[in-house]
């Protein structure tokens, strides 16, 4: 079979490889599409380390065509996932109190283990998420990743329908982050970006206020207007949009990081004791965020935009996302051969 692999020259190659027999738990894939990731650039890259040799693609959708012995959670025809979370070790703390994705032994998809990026993967079935029917095989490969992420992300703020919460970032992320918000949670968005027209992409997608931060005094203006946002999350991988989202948020409120600038932020004491303001850090989703994650895209809520691409394409789509050339996410198709 096809699969996309990392070379030690930090590129991707097309090798012809054969898995391996499945062992007890497991399930094989046959791929139907797998998303390309911002984290997949990182890993192929060595910025997480050296993982030449392995099979990249952490937003996998693919159909079970065989399951081993003691597979009860998948059966042969689903659709399942293959994602960032591809195990825990099911039985530390995290893992035990719904923190999984914390997971101090945990595999990743295109990292650690194999990834959904050829034409067949090898899943652990427990940790393959069931696509439900009505969610379009392309649209659920972009929830596995930045759809769970973002709906996790706005989960973890604590936002109810009606308050305010800031999305700094409107690209990939941010673009599934207003709609999680807007469409699921039913709270009011102020998108900020610094591109006029991710800004009006916002707008038509609902965003009740939008602010560029390149001309606008962002926290200056909701705080003014609204008397601060309820809870703000960070999709922009800029030091600025951190600092800005804890000067926006009101007191009490929370501010939750999802980009990953490699920077320190500020964070002034007497405003986090004396307002109480909460900063935290969302890492993906559990298999249970991803299943509601689906579900939400299965009744429309959440609408990815995707851009089906051949295998064959990957180091061009690497070359462009690294000069930012695309909006929505690059989707390879396995089902459409080239
Ligand atoms: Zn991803
Ligand atoms: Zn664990």
């Amino acid at each position: 079979m096809k699969a996309a692999v990392v070379t030690k020259d930090k590129r991707v190659a097309i090798e012809n490889k054969t898995l391996r027999p499945l062992k007890h738990g497991e399930a094989r894939l046959e791929m139907i599409c797998c998303g390309v990731c911002h984290t997949d650039l990182h890993v192929k890259n060595g910025d997480f380390g050296d993982v030449s040799g392995v099979i990249l693609g952490h937003e996998g959708i693919g159909v079970v065509t065989e399951v081993a012995e003691g597979v009860t959670s998948l059966k042969i025809g689903d659709r399942a996932s293959v994602a960032w979370f591809f195990e825990g070790c099911g039985h530390c703390e995290y893992c035990n109190s719904g923190r999984e994705t914390f997971c101090r032994e945990v595999k990743n998809a295109g990292y650690s283990v194999d990834g959904g990026m050829a034409e067949e993967c090898i899943v652990t079935a427990d940790y393959a998420v069931k696509v439900p029917d009505g969610l379009d095989s392309a649209a659920a490969s972009s929830i596995t990743c930045a759809g769970v992420t973002t709906y996790k992300a706005i989960k973890v703020s604590g936002i109810e329908p009606g308050q305010w919460i800031a999305i700094y970032g409107l690209g990939g992320l941010g673009n599934l982050a207003l709609q999680y918000a807007k469409n699921v949670f039913n709270a009011k968005v102020i998108a900020i970006d610094i591109n006029d027209k991710q800004l009006a992409l916002a707008k038509d997608m609902g965003a009740d206020m939008t602010l560029n931060s390149k001309t606008d005094n962002v926290d200056e203006i909701i705080q003014q207007k609204l008397g601060g946002a309820h809870a703000a999350v960070v999709t922009a991988v800029a030091k600025s949009a951190f600092n800005s989202a804890v000067n926006s948020v009101r007191a009490g409120g929370r501010v939750v990081a999802v980009a990953l600038p490699v920077d320190t932020m500020d964070l002034n004491i007497p405003r986090l004791v004396l307002d109480g303001i909460e900063v935290v850090g969302s890492l993906v989703g559990t298999r249970e965020d991803l299943r509601e994650a689906f579900q939400f895209g299965a009744e429309g809520k959440v609408v990815p935009k995707v851009t089906m691409r051949p295998i064959e394409d990957i180091n061009t789509i690497f070359e462009e996302m690294e000069k930012g050339q695309f909006t929505g996410r690059m989707v390879i198709d396995f089902k459409h051969k080239a």
